[in-house]
């Protein structure tokens, strides 16, 4: 048995251990560029199995270098961060309005956020620092940033739910990983000259569960490191901070939700459908290549697409009509050509904003269009005023008021906000009370309040 690993403390240092995984997939230094670091390796275990990764590790370490008495140290200090996390955690999320905040971030704040989770991780002491990454084929920035940042505040979650589900050590179940556990005698004829030692083994079932300890704590302290930048944020209000904590705190949470959850459905760009059959590519399937109408791509710079020649042939006497002379598309939903776009087809929100549209009868194409809805019995004058400006300006979200009597157009550029904000208009514009005035005029406080002259008192 290696002497060197009867000391836990030179196990737990990762330059004891050469960067194996790193010079292997060739990935930059996370203290250099974490941004780069992260897209490397998401490449690198796109393009390889986890049977790849432990091949390398096996190279340098084998069964024989641990004993149970190791294992059962790794198992009691993956324990103790697991219960430092779920603590971190459990006081997250009964704070409250965590994953609203988190929500309300923008991408870049979250990724921020991530980077600095992951960058922390590195520096754990784990078997193979930074390295470790290698071993977590989950943790990755574009992982988390889908659904508008829905996906961290799952993992998060499921992170909690397992780690206290048992007082033992937490495994976090990966398919990609876990494909390493049943492999068959490994590999050591093929050894690489560099290996320092040539020991064999006959299997590799404990390197596996060591190597799978070191992940977990890996994802531990990355879940620690991502909480504590957050709510450090949060303590400090920091300048990314500032926007999401102002709709919490503003609106008693109650826009802010709705807010956080139109964001998680938003989509990132707009969806390609033959002006034809209006199928996308998914729907189609694999392989098939969408075409653009030359004519209208060199002559106007804009682009129609079509699934098939024949479906072009077939929408031809309509598209002839505008073809090369105007960017005319039918803005088929979810296209660049539908203003709504960014929401996805399931958002309940969406789909009453483009009912209501048909049954006025008209085709309601944009957020504009959203007007203010008839009122059940007699508005205030005042608010009767305010529905009269609103419906002959559509452009305009709501209309303030300074002492002297000036108007002042309050509008808002965030899809997402407008859609929230003008569908809470709505309802409150229907009722004859104020009910949730007081909630919608604190969020245009708070949007507003860099407008001179604008107080508390104008807008309520
Ligand atoms: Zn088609
Ligand atoms: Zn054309």
């Amino acid at each position: 048995m290696p002497s060197a690993i009867k000391d836990h403390t030179a196990v737990e240092k990762s330059e004891d251990l050469p960067s194996i995984l790193s010079k292997k997939f060739n990935i930059s230094d996370v203290k250099q560029d974490a941004l780069k670091w992260n897209k490397e390796w998401e490449a690198a275990i796109a393009s390889s199995t986890a049977a790849d990764v432990l091949k390398e590790i096996s190279h340098f370490l084998d069964d024989s270098f641990f004993t149970p008495d190791d294992i059962e140290f790794f198992h009691q200090d993956l324990r103790r961060v697991q219960d430092h996390v779920a603590e971190i955690l459990r006081s997250l999320f009964n704070e409250g309005h965590f994953d609203t905040i988190w929500l309300l971030l923008n991408a870049a704040e979250q990724r921020r956020h991530i980077l600095e989770g992951l960058k922390g991780a590195s520096e754990a002491p784990t078997l193979w620092g930074q390295d470790c990454r290698a071993l977590c084929p989950e943790v990755t920035v574009s992982n988390f940033l889908t659904q508008g940042g829905k996906s961290f505040v799952d993992f998060l979650t499921r992170v909690l739910e397992i780690s206290e589900s048992s007082t033992k050590p937490a495994f976090l179940p990966n398919s990609w990983w876990e494909q390493a556990s049943n492999l068959p005698n490994p590999w050591w004829g093929q050894a690489s000259d560099v290996s320092p030692r040539k020991q064999v083994s006959q299997s590799t079932k404990v390197l596996f569960e060591v190597a799978t300890i070191n992940r977990n704590k890996f994802i531990a302290h990355f879940v620690m490191s991502s909480a504590l930048s957050i709510v450090g944020d949060i303590t400090n209000r920091s300048e990314g901070m500032k926007g999401a904590l102002h709709i919490m705190e503003n609106t008693e949470g109650y826009i802010a939700r709705s807010l956080a959850g139109v964001k998680t459905t938003l989509r990132d760009k707009p969806l390609i459908r033959c002006e034809n059959c209006t199928k996308t590519p998914e729907d189609i399937g694999q392989g098939v290549r969408f075409m653009v109408c030359s004519v209208c791509k060199t002559k106007l710079k804009f682009e129609v697409h079509y699934c098939s020649q024949s479906c072009q042939k077939q929408d031809w006497s309509l598209h002839k009509q505008a073809c090369g002379k105007k960017p005319v598309s039918k803005g088929l939903s979810g296209t660049k050509g539908d203003s709504l776009w960014a929401f996805g087809d399931s958002n309940p929100a969406v789909d009453m904003i483009r009912n209501l549209g048909k049954k006025k009868g008209h085709h309601l194409t944009s957020l504009r269009d959203v007007g203010v809805n008839p009122c059940k019995g007699k508005r205030s004058p005042a608010a009767e005023r305010q529905a009269e400006m609103l419906e002959a300006d559509r452009n305009v979200d709501y209309f303030l008021f300074t002492a002297s009597g000036e108007t002042v157009r309050f509008v808002i550029d965030d899809p997402g906000a407008k859609m929230v904000f003008r569908i809470n208009r709505g309802v409150i514009m229907m009722q004859t009370g104020d009910t949730g005035l007081d909630a919608m005029g604190e969020y245009m406080l708070k949007v507003m309040s860099g407008y001179p002259g604008l107080s508390r008192d104008i807008i309520l």
